[in-house]
This record gives structure tokens, sequence and C-alpha cells, in this order.
């Protein structure tokens, strides 16, 4: 097994694989730029190198300087995590090039599935529903036209290389599809630097169902279940849940199978997910592969008690997976939120400053994996994601009220986070019926109430160092008046602190 490893990233991810790393005794090396020299996964690694650098362009996606820290202080692995260079296949590349182990898939399985064209052509050969589209790349305007009417508005342009839910644009009807098409082009060429484009066909409130798939160097591939992740915003997710209410056993193995299928299709090793949207009648069709350990894969750790972090070390190593199919159980169920820095109430408008105090919840069943604690400077500088909150229960009821507790009893002060928009949505009665789809947002509107940046009963109770127990805050907060009667709670003077 590797003695140092590398992790290529910052933020909630960085530190998750740090612990893994340390629980089994590897040296955990980060790296890091200027504005996060204070910053926890610094401060949690067992040594931490400076790169040199301005911007996240000279920094953390500037892998020469990566490689050359780690030849300097003898790494036998890197970590990407997720975002960064983790998709990266000239990065994978380099670390090959350079003796040390990527941890991850293959450069060539990473190009591939990066974009997204290849990615559909070959699960079509594969015999694996994709969405019903077509390619533009050497039509004429007339033929575009002509297809596109045969698939039926509205449609999606997307861009092949797109990702993180940026370069696609909703095309209602014909007029607009000339528009939408330079209009994405133009943004896939400034976002990644390649203006291809396609065509899909939109489909109607899907779900988003996703599977994850881990395969190793000795011909293993296994599928660790589903995460249905919904709810989203800007095509982006924010809450993300197994099982999925929407889908019975008999789906899930045919998906499962499918996405199996595919990882063998294109000789898959490491963490990876297939990503499929499901329409209301029940059919699932291909999105696309990621190639790296996701931001929700604590919600699979969960049901499954395996740590993917471990799993990708030892596949990474050229050992085999340790699980089979038949040894991997889907058991109770398991929640994520993503706390973000951010004001639901101003149009999610990133929200910046010293994190003043910081108390996630800690019960038994709740994870929190965060990028920061008490005196972490939020910035411009990377995702306002500051941590993610994980619960298990039994049952999907149980997770869903063991959610409110912990979002109830989420602490963060000094900046606004979406922690209230979050309870709001777990709360909504059609989420609680698990009537999900990807426009849940918009179409119940959900948003905070116009007190929710008064925190509850709990938050004053921390920030005054308050020995009372959180039943009794609990209780305050809840009752439909307390807001009001509790001299506390108004005029926000907390924020003072
Ligand atoms: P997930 O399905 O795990 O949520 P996302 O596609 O949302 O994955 O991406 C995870 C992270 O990586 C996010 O922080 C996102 O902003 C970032 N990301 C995704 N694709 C890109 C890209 N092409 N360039 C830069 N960052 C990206
Ligand atoms: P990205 O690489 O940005 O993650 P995806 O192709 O995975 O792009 O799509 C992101 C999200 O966009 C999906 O989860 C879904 O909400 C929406 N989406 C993508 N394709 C379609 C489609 N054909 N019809 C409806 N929604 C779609
Ligand atoms: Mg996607």
């Amino acid at each position: 097994m590797f003695r140092r490893v590398l992790i290529a990233n910052r933020g909630e991810i960085a530190v998750r694989v740090t612990q893994t790393l340390q629980q089994l005794g590897i040296t955990a090396v980060s790296v890091y730029a200027q504005p996060d020299r204070c910053a926890m996964h610094v401060r949690q690694a067992d040594e931490a190198y400076l790169l040199e650098g301005e911007t996240t362009a000279q920094t953390y996606l500037r892998g020469e300087n990566i490689i050359a820290i780690a030849k300097a202080h003898n790494i036998d692995a890197i970590h990407p995590g997720y975002g960064f260079l983790s998709e990266n296949a000239e990065f994978a590349q380099m670390c090959q090039d350079n003796g040390i182990t990527f941890i991850g898939p293959s450069p060539e399985v990473i190009t591939n599935m990066g974009d997204k064209l290849i990615a559909k052509k070959v699960m079509t050969d594969a015999g694996i529903p994709v969405v019903p589209g077509l390619t533009v790349s050497v039509k004429d305007a007339e033929t575009i036209r002509k297809d596109v009417a045969n698939i039926g508005y509205p449609v999606l342009v997307k861009a092949a290389a797109g990702g993180g839910g940026k370069g696609m644009r909703l095309v209602a009807s014909e007029n607009e599809l000339a528009d939408a098409m330079a209009a994405a082009q133009r943004e896939a060429k400034s976002a990644f630097g390649d203006d291809r484009v396609f065509i899909e066909k939109y489909i109607d409130k899907p779900r988003h169902v996703e599977i994850q798939i881990f395969g190793d160097t000795h011909g293993n591939v296994v599928h660790l279940f589903e995460r249905e992740c919904s709810i989203q915003r800007r095509h982006q997710k924010i809450i993300e849940e197994s099982p999925s209410p929407a889908i019975s056993s008999e789906l899930r193995q045919q998906m499962g199978e499918s996405a199996v299928q595919a990882a063998k299709a294109i000789g898959y090793t490491n963490a990876g997910t297939v990503e499929f949207i499901l329409d209301q009648s029940g059919k699932f069709y291909f999105l696309e592969v990621n190639t790296r350990l996701q931001v929700e894969h604590p919600v699979t750790e969960f049901i499954t008690q395996q740590d993917l972090v471990h799993a990708q070390l030892l596949v990474a190593d050229g050992q085999a997976l340790p699980f089979t199919q038949d040894s991997l159980k889907q058991t109770g169920h398991a929640l994520e939120a993503r706390i973000y820095a951010e004001d639901a109430e101003r149009n999610f408008l990133p929200s910046t400053g010293t994190i003043i105090h910081y108390v996630p919840p800690s019960a038994p069943y709740v994870r929190v994996d965060s990028g920061v604690s008490t005196g972490s400077e939020v910035t411009v500088h990377y995702d306002p994601m500051l941590a993610k909150l994980i619960v298990w229960g039994a049952t999907r009821e149980e997770s869903l009220r063991r959610m409110s507790w912990a979002l109830q009893h989420f602490v963060v002060m000094g900046v606004t986070t979406n922690i209230e928009f979050l309870r709001q949505v777990i709360e909504h009665p059609a989420f609680q019926k698990g009537e999900l789809h990807t426009h849940f947002l918009e179409e119940h509107e959900v948003s905070p109430p116009p007190d929710s940046q008064t925190p509850d009963a709990v938050l004053i109770a921390a920030a005054y160092g308050s020995k009372q127990s959180s039943h009794q805050m609990t209780n305050v907060s809840s009752s439909p008046n307390a807001e009001s009667n509790n001299p506390w709670l108004t005029g926000g003077s907390w924020r003072a602190f």
C-alpha cells in the first residue's frame, strides 16, 4: 500500500480523503493556495505545501506544479477529489509518466467519458438506452431543423465537453433553435475551450437517478446501488438520497446491471458514477459517466457501510475490490444536504466573511463532512459549499426526521447559509412523500420565510455558550409563536456576535 498520498484538492473533500488516509496510517499531504493557508484541509494534513500563484488556474488547476511538489516529496499516489483536476486526462497521464499513481480511472477512460458525444456513442453500441437526440457537428441548418422537429420540442442543447450544469440551453420551439445553439456554443467555448454541442430530447419533469460503480484491475465490476439527486438548482444537485423513493427492486436491478454493463464496455476501473434520467413512465436513459468520486458518495457509504475512499486506494494499488456484488447490501435510507454559504433570499448570492461560530450537529447516524470550522474565512475564490450533512435512518421517514433535526441544530454564524432553505425543502409535503423531479424547487417555489435568517433558539444558546439542552430549545423554536415571543429572536441582534 502507498505510504505517502497527496490530495490535489481543497475543502471538505480534501479533509474527507485525509481522514481515510490517516486511519490507514498513510501520510496525508495537502497542497494549498495562499488564500487557504489557514484552511481546515491544511491543518488536518500531515504535511502541506504552498502552490505558488494567484488564480485557481495557477494553483489548484496547475498540474505541473502539483507533480513537481509530489516528486520533491516522495509521493506515491495523488487523490484528485472532485472538480479541479479530477476529470483531467492530461493530469492523470502526467502522473503516470512521472511514476505516480493517479487514484482514478485510466486517462483513456477519462478522455472518452469527458466527451459526452463519445460516451453516448459507446453506450448506444453497448445497448444502454440513451436520451433520443442528435449530433450537429457536420449538419447544415436545414437538416438540423428537420431532425429536431422529428425529435419534437422542447429540446436541450448541450455542450459535448460540458459539466457542472454549464453550457446547457432549453429550446421550447423552432424559432429559438438557432439563437440557442449559437449561445450554447459560445458558452461552451469559453467554459471548456470546446464549442461542440449536441441536441437531446428534453424529458419533462424527470428524476435524476445515478448508479455508483466500482471496478478493479482484475476485471471485477460492481454497482453500489442508486442515488436519487433530483433536487437541483441550475442543474446542480443540492439534496441526494438512497434508496430512491421512485424505483422498484426490479428497476434497481435493471439500472444496476446497465451501469455495470456500461462500466465493462469502457474498461472502467476505480470509483465512478453512471448518471441516468428517469422519465415519469419509469423509463431510464443514460446521461453521462462521472469518472471520479462524487460529492454525494457518503449517501452510498451510509447504506452500504463501505468506505469508498479506502476502496479507491486498494484498486489504485492494484488490489482486488474489497466487496463483491453479492456481499453488498442496501441497508436503511440515507439523505445528504449540501450546506452552502449563500443567501437563499437574495437569489442565492454567495456570502463571504469569517465564520465566527461553527457547531455542526452531533448525534448517532449524523455525519458532517466539513471543509470549515470556527475561524475559517469564506472567500470569493472558491466554491461556496462549506459542508455536507448526511444522515441515516432505518426508513426514509426516520432519516427525514433526523435530517430536519440536524438542520435545526447546525450552527454557522458569520456568513449566511442555505440551511433554513434546505429545511424548507426537506419538510415540504411533496418532498416528504417522495414526489421528486428536477424542477421541484421551481414548481413548489420553496423559499425560506422572511425571518429565516433569525436562527432558531439553538443558535442563540450556542452563541451565549448556554448549557440549555437542545431538547428544550427545539421546543421553543418549534412552537408557532416562539419567534415573536422570544426577545433573543427578534431584531436580529445575534448578528452582532
Ligand atoms: P456532482 O454530480 O458530484 O455534484 P458536479 O458535476 O456538480 O458533480 O461537479 C462537482 C464539482 O466539480 C462541483 O464543485 C463543480 O462545480 C465542479 N465541476 C464539475 N465540472 C466541472 C468543470 N468542467 N470544470 C470545473 N469544475 C467543474
Ligand atoms: P452535467 O455534466 O452538467 O452534470 P448532465 O448531462 O449530467 O450534465 O445533466 C445535468 C442535469 O441536467 C441533469 O441532472 C438533469 O437535471 C438535467 N438534464 C440533462 N439532460 C436532460 C434531458 N435530456 N432532459 C431533461 N433534463 C435533463
Ligand atoms: Mg451530470
